[in-house]
């Protein structure tokens, strides 16, 4: 960890010196939000969603996004692993991917109209964008358990 941090501040003080642009690729996503001025979320090679950290953060309005947000570990024994909520299913072949949304095998809220029709990145607020066709609001949260076997269920 404390490398980690070395490495971190080693490139804000290489940005904030070079007046550099960096892109950070990184699953980690509480380094993520602290490095980052923009966030870009990907799945299966494709764009999900883009914006300020505290947005993408506090309000995701792609179920992915949703979904990665709540798989973050939880600091507490109490809580069980298994019973948090996840997201079910394997990532499908990049060589073949799902027609229409890429995401739709493993989404829970996903529509007919979701596997006809790529969902095109839209405007969802300042400075931030998703593509999705049913994208959660401001506030709402994505129903994770329960709704996964339906998506699982579903031909890739
Ligand atoms: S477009 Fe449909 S399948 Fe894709 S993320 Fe949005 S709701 Fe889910």
């Amino acid at each position: 960890m404390s490398v980690q941090a070395q490495i971190l501040n080693l490139l804000e003080d290489m940005k904030a010196r070079y007046g550099l642009t960096l892109v950070f690729i990184a699953h980690d996503l509480a380094v993520v939000k602290n490095v980052s001025d923009r966030v870009a979320v990907m799945y299966l090679g494709k764009i999900c969603e883009v914006g300020p950290p505290d947005t993408i953060y506090k309000s995701p309005a792609h179920p992915y996004t949703a979904a990665l947000l709540a798989a973050i570990p939880v600091p507490d024994p109490a809580v069980k692993a298994a019973e948090r909520p996840h997201l079910g299913g394997e990532i499908p072949s990049p060589i073949a991917p799902p027609s229409g949304c890429r995401f739709r095998t493993r989404c829970p809220r996903a529509q007919e109209l979701c596997a006809s029709q790529e969902p095109e990145v839209v405007p969802s607020g300042e400075g931030h964008f998703v593509a999705c066709h049913f994208p959660l609001g401001p506030g709402e949260t994505l129903s994770l358990n329960g709704s996964l076997a339906a998506a699982e269920a579903e031909p890739a």
